[in-house]
C-alpha cells in the first residue's frame, strides 16, 4: 500500500493546534473590527493574470513562486499567493467605492508559493491582512500600521521592530531607477545573480536581497529612494511619523525598506521580530495607490498590510492563549445510564454555553476518571445505576477532590451558580 504524506512544505494542523489557531483567528478579526475593518473573501484561484498585473511581472512571486495551470477549458488559473490583488479585484468587481469612499476590509486566509520550505517558510502559509481603500492620506497609513501594531500587543509579541520608509510617489521613481541602475552598472558582478536581472528588470527589489554582499555593494554605492521623493511625498510621511509618535508606536526609519512588491509608493512598511530567525518579517505593507486602477478601476488610493500566521505563531509566547478545557467530563457506568447521560450533557452545554464531554467508550470508572483529569475537565459528573433509581448525579470537583449528590433537575442551575 502507498503511504501517503503532505506535500512538502504543507502542514496538518491538528486538534491541540487548532484551539490556538481559531483563537489567533477571532481575535485578530476581532481587533479589526474595532478599527472598522470587516471581513472579506475571496476564491481560492483567479485568473492568473490578476496577479502578472497585479503583483508585476517581474517579482520573484510570479517569476518562480506561484502555482499556476491550465484547466479543462483552457483558462490559465493560480492558486492565489497573495491577496491584495484578489481584494482589490472584488472591489471593483462589486463597485465597492459606490457603496462608501471608504473600504475598510479585513480578511484571513490560506495562500500558496512554491518556495523552498523552512522554518517559517511554507508553501500553503495563513495570512490576516487588511486593506483602506479610498484614502489617499496619511491618517490612513497611520491607521494601517497602528491596526497591525495593535494585533501584535495583543498577543504580547515583546521583541520586535516597526521599519518605515517612503519610496515616495510613481512620478519619481523613473529617474530615480535610472539613477540607480547607472550607479550599480560598474558594481555589477558584486551582484549575486537574480540581482544582476533585477539590475535590468526591476532594480529597486535588489533591496530585498538577503545576500550580504549585495547589501553591502547597496550600503556603498546605492543612492536611497528616500533622498529622491518629493517635497509632498515627504510631508505625506512626516505627518504618519507624528501620529505613530503621538500614539506611542516606537519605529524605526529604514531608508533601505522598498517592499518586494510593484504595487507599492508612498510609505512602506514592515514589523519585524528577532525571535523569528532568518525569516523574521511578521509582516508587511504600504501604500498602492495605483493597483486599483492598474487592475481597470477607477484611480483609488489605498494602503493595506498582510501578516503571516505562522509567524505570529512561532513568536508568541507558548503559554499566550490557554486551551478551552471541558467544564464537565460525564462519567457513564453501565448501559442503563447512556440515554440519561447525554440528556443531561445536552441540557447542560445550552444552559451554560460550556464544553460539557461524556465518555462513550464505556470503560471501566477507574479509566474514566483517568480521562476527566486527562483532559483537564473543572468537575466530573457520575451517573449509573444508583443515580438513576436516586434522580441524582454525583458532582466531583477535579481541584478539591470535594463530592455532593445534585438532582437531575438542579444540575443546570447548580453550574450556572458558578
Ligand atoms: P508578503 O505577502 O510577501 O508581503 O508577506 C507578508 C507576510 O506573510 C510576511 O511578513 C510573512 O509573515 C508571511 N509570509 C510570506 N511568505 C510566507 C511563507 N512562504 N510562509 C509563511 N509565511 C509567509
Amino acid at each position: 500500500m502507498p503511504s501517503y504524506k503532505t506535500i512538502k512544505g504543507t502542514h496538518d494542523l491538528l486538534p491541540e493546534q487548532m484551539e490556538k489557531w481559531r483563537e489567533v483567528e477571532s481575535r485578530c478579526l476581532g481587533i479589526m473590527k474595532q478599527f472598522g475593518y470587516h471581513e472579506i473573501r475571496t476564491p481560492v484561484f483567479e485568473s492568473t493574470d490578476l496577479f502578472l498585473r497585479g503583483i508585476g511581472s517581474e517579482t520573484d512571486i510570479v517569476t518562480k513562486e506561484m502555482y499556476s495551470w491550465e484547466d479543462q477549458g483552457g483558462n490559465a488559473l493560480t492558486l492565489k499567493p497573495e491577496l491584495t490583488a484578489p481584494v482589490a479585484r472584488a472591489y471593483i468587481q462589486h463597485q465597492l467605492g459606490n457603496q462608501h469612499p471608504l473600504q475598510r476590509l479585513g480578511y484571513y486566509d490560506a495562500l500558496f508559493r512554491r518556495e523552498r520550505p523552512q522554518k517559517g517558510r511554507q508553501r500553503q502559509f495563513y495570512q490576516f491582512g487588511a486593506e483602506a481603500i479610498g484614502s489617499p492620506h496619511p491618517e490612513q497609513d497611520a491607521e494601517i500600521i497602528t491596526l497591525a501594531y495593535t494585533i501584535y500587543k495583543s498577543f504580547n509579541i515583546q521583541d520586535m521592530t516597526v521599519k518605515l520608509n517612503s519610496i515616495g510617489s510613481a512620478e519619481i521613481r523613473p529617474a530615480y531607477l535610472t539613477h540607480l541602475r547607472d550607479t550599480l552598472q560598474s558594481k555589477k558582478q558584486e551582484l549575486c545573480q537574480t540581482c544582476q536581472t533585477r539590475l535590468e528588470n526591476n532594480a529597486l527589489r535588489i533591496f530585498d536581497c538577503k545576500n550580504p554582499s549585495c547589501q553591502e555593494t547597496l550600503d556603498s554605492h546605492a543612492p536611497l529612494i528616500f533622498h529622491s521623493i518629493s517635497d509632498d511625498d515627504k510631508k505625506h510621511f512626516d505627518t504618519v511619523i507624528d501620529i505613530l509618535t503621538s500614539n506611542d508606536i516606537p519605529f524605526e526609519h529604514d531608508k533601505k525598506l522598498v517592499r518586494g512588491l510593484d504595487y507599492y509608493s508612498h510609505t512602506t512598511f514592515e514589523i519585524t521580530s528577532q525571535s523569528l530567525g532568518s525569516q523574521d518579517a511578521l509582516c508587511g505593507g504600504g501604500r498602492y495607490d495605483e493597483l486599483i486602477e492598474q487592475l481597470g478601476g477607477k484611480p483609488v488610493p489605498a494602503v493595506g498590510f498582510a501578516a503571516g500566521v505562522e509567524r505570529l505563531l512561532l513568536a508568541m509566547d507558548e503559554n499566550d492563549t490557554a486551551e478551552a478545557f471541558p467544564l464537565v467530563y460525564m462519567v457513564v457506568l453501565g448501559e442503563g445510564a447512556i440515554q440519561k447521560a447525554t440528556a443531561l450533557v445536552q441540557e447542560l452545554r445550552s444552559s451554560t454555553g460550556e464544553s460539557i464531554v461524556m465518555e462513550t467508550l464505556r470503560r471501566s470508572m477507574k479509566a474514566q476518571m483517568r480521562e476527566a483529569g486527562r483532559c483537564n475537565a473543572r468537575y466530573c459528573t457520575i451517573i449509573g445505576e444508583n443515580e438513576l433509581n436516586s434522580q441524582c448525579v454525583v458532582v466531583k470537583d477535579m481541584e478539591s477532590g470535594e463530592q455532593e449528590e445534585v438532582p437531575f433537575s438542579e444540575l443546570s442551575s447548580w453550574f450556572s451558580d458558578k
